[in-house]
């Protein structure tokens, strides 16, 4: 059996713990790794190969530290299907998502090469007499991130990339799930020039991630999964004094006018609700048409499409939709769900939860379901399900639709599907929802936007990656400088200002 064990210092390390967590294959159902819970301890000699690395790097020019996110890039380009491969053999996911997981992560690599220019000052010539003011983005030494099984490769490289590109030098503490992407990412960023050390990866569960947060060397934290988690994450690490940005769950709704293309957005809605078995924090989970010809008009269209998904290993190729669920609870978990959805009175339209596959049988597959008649009150629309399953909420009017998304705890993303320029106009500027799609499913924003949810999705200051992450990773200092002129002006003792 493979044992995944750390990476710090720029070297693979073992676990010394005893404690291990299973990493599956989610199409065999099988043990493939097991991976080393970390101690304290580890935690600790991480922190220290990190702190006594980042001095050096803070002091390297950007231009310098830009060259190994460029090495960075190619070698990624290089290593692109080993890393698919890797991903999609923990995670499960299709070969192409897995590259796309890998290239949404190369693309803030490659923002990140604008590391000189982003970390530019401001400067104001004479501020006052001879006095001149200026501002510099420092780094803030040590920083960690701790994210979910989701995307092993995207939101890591989301993290490490604009943080080491800042000076800073980097805990990452991935899921346990898919540790494998994660230590092949550090490698790949020694192998371009990055020093040891301002790179570290430490496997483990709850246990280290507590040791983050607790950490005191530790400035800063960036988190990324469930909502209690990430609530959790957010209290304790500002509570001990650490800057933390904490991003949480979903429940996106796409609303659906009736003057929408009706086959475009049922397409959208095949795409965005069942890729990636609907395990994206970006998934559309819930359709909300507007009247009952749009509604009975779109289900008349999306169950065929659901029933004709096609489900399978990532190594069937391209011909596959979707794959497994990541573990076996995950997939009880998702049918509990859609149990619980037929209890309370939903249509169950297309039912996936008997999907069986001849060979696999042990894994941790189930089909497309699709509900319509959903209602405000049921379970299935309160939760986030994480799988495979689209809602379908019937509402009458425009006001009633725009209120359900609003009136969700969750504010991840969002999108509307319509013809008309002033309906869209008005949705993008009342909805209280971080990311807006209009005709468009996922809007998941590119690298050099910023990436953030509102309410229970996130939780604290600025968005990930983009001109954001760059604030995120670093703090200001201003000075204000003169030199001596000539000027006596003696003692000045009242506030300063500019008369
Ligand atoms: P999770 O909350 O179970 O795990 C996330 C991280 O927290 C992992 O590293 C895990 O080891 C750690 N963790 C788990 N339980 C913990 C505990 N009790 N105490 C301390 N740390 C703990 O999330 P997941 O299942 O890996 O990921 C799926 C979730 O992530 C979904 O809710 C999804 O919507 C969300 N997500 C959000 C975004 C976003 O940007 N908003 C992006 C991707 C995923």
């Amino acid at each position: 059996m493979q044992t995944i064990g750390h990476f710090i210092g720029g070297k693979h390390v073992e676990g010394t713990s005893g404690r291990f967590a299973d990493v599956f294959n989610p199409a065999t159902g099988e043990v493939q790794a097991k991976v080393a819970l970390a101690t304290d301890a580890e935690l600790d000699t991480a922190v220290a190969n990190a702190a006594a690395a980042q001095p050096a790097w803070a002091a390297t020019n950007p231009q310098r530290r830009a060259r190994v996110m460029m090495k960075f890039v190619e070698l990624l380009n290089r290593d692109m299907d080993k890393l698919a491969e890797a991903l999609s053999r923990e995670h499960g996911k299709t070969l192409p998502d897995a590259k796309g997981d890998v290239i949404r992560g190369l693309e803030v690599a490659e923002f990140c090469i604008g590391a000189p220019h982003l970390l530019k000052g401001d400067y104001t010539e004479g501020a006052g007499p001879g006095i001149d003011m200026y501002s510099m983005r420092q780094p803030l030494g040590v920083v960690a991130g701790i994210t979910p099984f989701n995307f092993p490769a995207m939101i890591p490289m989301w993290k490490f990339c604009p943080a080491i590109a800042c000076g800073n030098a980097f805990i990452l503490k991935p899921s346990e799930r898919d540790p494998s992407v994660p230590i092949m990412l550090a490698e790949l960023m020694i192998e371009a020039g990055l020093p040891a050390g301002l790179l570290n990866v430490v496997n483990g569960d709850k246990g280290a991630v507590d040791a983050i947060l607790d950490h005191e060397v530790i400035q800063a934290v960036g988190f990324v999964g469930s909502t209690p988690i990430a609530q959790y994450v957010y209290s304790r690490a500002t509570a001990n004094g650490k800057r933390a940005q904490c991003f949480g769950g979903a429940k996106n709704h796409m609303i659906i006018m009736p003057d929408a293309d009706m086959d475009q957005a049922a397409d959208a809605l095949i795409g965005a609700g069942y890729g990636a078995a609907g395990e994206r924090c970006m998934a559309v989970s819930v359709a909300v048409p507007v009247g009952d010809a749009t509604a009975d008009a779109l289900v008349a269209k999306l169950a065929p499409k659901i029933e004709a998904l096609k489900v399978g290993p990532y190594t069937a190729g391209d011909d596959v939709d979707f794959g497994p669920l990541v573990t076996k609870e995950a997939l009880t978990r998702v049918k509990g769900l859609v149990d619980q959805g037929v209890k309370e009175g939903a249509d169950l339209v297309v039912d996936g939860r008997g999907f069986s596959m001849q060979g696999y049988e042990d894994g941790f597959f189930m089909g497309g379901c699709l509900f319509d008649k959903v209602t405000k009150d049921m379970d299935i629309y309160k939760t986030e399900i994480f799988g495979p399953v689209l809602s379908v909420v019937r509402a009458q009017t425009y006001e009633e639709a725009l209120g359900l998304a609003m009136d969700h705890e969750y504010g991840n993303g969002t999108a509307i599907y319509t013809r008309d320029g002033d309906t869209a106009r008005d949705f993008a500027a009342r909805v209280n929802i971080g990311m807006v799609g209009i005709n468009v499913p996922i809007p998941v924003p590119l690298a050099y936007h910023t990436f953030g949810g509102w309410k229970k999705s996130g939780f604290g200051d600025l968005n990930q990656h983009g001109p954001d992450g760059f604030k995120f990773y670093t703090r200001t200092k201003t000075v204000t400088a003169r030199w001596p002129s000539g000027i006596k002006e003696g003692a000045e003792f009242s506030i300063p200002t500019m008369k």
